[in-house]
């Protein structure tokens, strides 16, 4: 999509710290970490949130935990575990328009977030 920042990491026009890559999800790292290790795990097809998934998104839905997990693994955050966080819309805390997986680890998480 068209100004879409994500969209453009996916096309490879926007430098990003890639860290695994197919035809339907890319992980990158974040720009602005919350946590020792936090990366994103993003749809190849612009989907704006988990607002507007549609029965037929379960195989990608799915395939993106699977990614989540197997790069959380290379990153070394698998042991001792890690959060996944998908901000859906504005009470949701969402800021980039484009689903997304948040995957943190590296410290202590807290519950409930903010
Ligand atoms: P959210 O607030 O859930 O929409 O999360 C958006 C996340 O994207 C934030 O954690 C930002 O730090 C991150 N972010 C925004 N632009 C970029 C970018 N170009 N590359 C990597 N991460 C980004
Ligand atoms: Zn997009």
């Amino acid at each position: 999509m068209n100004g879409c920042p994500f969209c453009s990491i996916v096309a490879g026009e926007a430098p990003a710290g890639v860290l695994y890559r197919d035809d339907r999800v890319v992980a990158f790292k974040d720009t602005n970490p919350q946590a020792p290790e936090h990366f994103l795990v993003v749809t190849a097809r612009h989907i704006p949130s988990l607002a507007e998934v549609e029965s037929g998104d379960e195989e990608l839905l799915g395939h993106a935990l699977v990614v989540a997990r197997k790069v959380a693994q290379e990153l070394g955050i698998l042991e001792r575990g890690f959060r996944l966080v998908a901000n859906c819309r504005r009470q949701g805390g969402q800021t980039v328009p484009h689903l997304h997986l948040h995957v943190m680890g590296g410290r202590q998480m807290t519950w409930p977030p903010g």
